[in-house]
């Protein structure tokens, strides 16, 4: 069964985002985390995969992750895939380990130009990736969407042109970049349906329980942060239990809001903070079931 058709006849999917470990780092350190996340019983669960300066080329342990979800677990596992800096038949490789693996759902992604690193030249969008992987067949596909457009965009409606063609090219699940005011997801959502793109969407939500963190992620995808979220950033600056708190209950109130009015899904970017995911989760659980 793909992820695409999780989605049918059911009410709100709850996922979570969880990435490799550090490099040099044992891969059994993330068992600790998945212990604590299949407790919460998500729908599936993510596992990143770094784009960084030799794409396919240097071996990546997304796929053994997923695996393990899939088989430890018995969780459903999405692999996330980037191409900007792989050949197709690099990509080729990572699709037949992902198949002896019984992988069958991918987050197919372009992955972040690094300036340091010239981009190879056999994909350019995620449009492409997706493509390619469906010529090769046995894969469910996912992609990434972005409430506020694309950093690289001009405006937002050339970006949904240009997701209209990734869900065109066979993405059939979308997963949105994270955001903090509802009424930008909304916008975004009332415009992909008016796009014609009919597939679900879930919306990415980070909760953010440390100032380092916030500053991070805005520098990394420029998401706008309402007057709301920076006046509690600000208030509990400097006292880390307040901050993790009010940034639990931040995320809390979101998802609450966008059960509310529908939203196909959630996903949450766990950041390997299973006491994060576990205080959110319990919050909602009564919810998931409406
Ligand atoms: P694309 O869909 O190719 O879009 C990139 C830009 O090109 C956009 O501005 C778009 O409007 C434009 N574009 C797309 N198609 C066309 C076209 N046909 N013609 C002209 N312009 C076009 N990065 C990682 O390295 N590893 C991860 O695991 C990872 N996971 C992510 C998960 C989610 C849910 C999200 C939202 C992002 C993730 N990223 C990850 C970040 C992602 O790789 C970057 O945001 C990247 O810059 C864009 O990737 P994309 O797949 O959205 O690219």
């Amino acid at each position: 069964m793909s992820i695409a058709s999780l989605f049918q006849n059911r009410s709100t999917i709850f996922s979570f985002e969880v990435f490799p470990p550090k490099r040099n780092s044992p891969i059994d350190t993330i068992y600790k985390t998945l212990d604590e996340l299949q407790d919460l019983k998500p729908d599936f669960i993510s596992v990143t995969y770094n784009a960084g300066g030799n794409g396919a080329a240097s071996k990546q342990p997304t796929c053994e992750i997923a695996s393990i979800i899939k088989e430890k677990y018995n969780i459903h596992p999405l692999a996330h895939l980037t191409c900007v800096n792989s050949t197709r038949g690099e990509i080729v490789a990572v699709l037949d380990e992902l198949r002896n693996n019984g992988i069958e759902d991918i987050l197919a992604l372009r992955g972040d130009i690094n300036p340091d690193v010239p981009p190879k030249t056999d994909f350019t969008h995620a449009s492409e990736l997706i493509t390619f992987i469906k010529e090769q067949g046995g894969f469910s596909l996912s992609g990434a969407c972005y409430p506020e457009g694309h950093c690289e965009c001009a405006d937002v409606i050339s970006d949904i042109h240009n997701l209209r063609k990734k869900v065109d090219a066979g993405a059939e699940h979308l997963i949105s970049q994270l955001f903090f005011d509802n009424s930008v997801f909304y916008s975004f959502v009332e415009r992909a349906r008016i796009a014609g793109i009919t597939v679900p969407i879930e919306a990415g939500i980070m909760p953010v329980v440390n100032k380092k963190q916030i500053e991070r992620m805005v520098s990394l995808c420029g998401a706008s942060l309402p007057h709301k979220f920076t006046k509690m950033i600000n208030r509990y600056d400097g006292h880390p239990d307040a901050l993790r708190d009010a940034g639990i209950a931040y995320a809390v109130d979101q998802i609450v809001d966008l059960i509310s009015n529908g939203v196909d899904g959630i996903h949450l970017y766990t950041m390997n903070n299973p006491y994060v995911a576990r205080k959110i989760t319990e919050s909602i659980s009564s919810l998931r079931i409406v």
